[in-house]
């Protein structure tokens, strides 16, 4: 499961845990984003890599890589996928989880044909997102449709909170909490890029 985790919430967890249960997955490994190609990053790599790991520590099955992080230049989940089946050896089928919003925009994804070859596509429903607009052209991979109870927030929104000072308990798992209010994160510039 890639994306930003800017931070990490609990529609990722629910999105997860319902893909690995509806797909019978063996383990989810959540790859926090480098050097975003499409969006801008608000806190540094490692704090997202670090809150990704304080929100999937409970769960038995869920992992963290850095292999998107301690990679530089631009990320394209197609060399991730090509990164993870090489280290595999090939021995291992992988799917690509995101929300419906992700999976709307992969039309303009680099090395799109390449990523078909190496994975499937769940896409996990998300609130204001309509499933029917994910229109799969030529060349996409197999998409999977998961839905999952909607869990309607966003880092976006999560960040927009803490600026204002609102409580982001339940939104997010203690740990993170604790670990934005410590660094504190989120606290200055606005950012909602989406
Ligand atoms: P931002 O607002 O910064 O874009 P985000 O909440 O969308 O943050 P990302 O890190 O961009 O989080 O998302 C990683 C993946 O998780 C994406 O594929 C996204 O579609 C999916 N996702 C995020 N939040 C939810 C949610 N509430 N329900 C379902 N899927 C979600
Ligand atoms: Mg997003």
């Amino acid at each position: 499961m890639g994306g930003t985790f800017d931070p990490p919430h609990q529609g990722h967890l629910l999105a997860a845990s319902e893909v690995l249960h509806h797909l019978d997955l063996e383990r989810v490994m959540f790859v926090p984003a480098g050097d975003p190609w499409q969006k801008h990053t608000v806190a540094p790599a490692e704090d997202r890599f670090l809150m990704t790991v304080l929100a999937t520590e409970s769960h038995a099955r869920f992992e963290v890589s850095r292999v998107e992080i301690d990679r530089s230049g631009p990320t394209y989940t197609a060399d991730t996928m090509e990164t993870l089946h090489d280290f595999y050896g090939g021995e291992v089928e992988l799917t690509f989880i995101a929300g419906a919003d992700t999976v709307i925009g992969m039309g303009t994804w680099e090395k799109l044909d390449r990523l078909s070859q190496l994975a499937e596509v769940a896409a996990v429903s998300r609130a204001r997102i309509d499933l029917a607009d994910i229109d799969p052209g030529p060349g996409w991979p197999k998409i999977h449709v998961v839905e999952m109870p909607e869990v309607a927030i966003s880092s976006t929104e999560i960040r927009e909170r803490v600026r204002k000072s609102l409580p982001i308990a339940y939104l997010v798992p203690p740990a993170v909490a604790a670990y934005i209010a410590e660094h504190g994160l989120y606290q200055g510039e606005r950012n909602s890029d989406g």
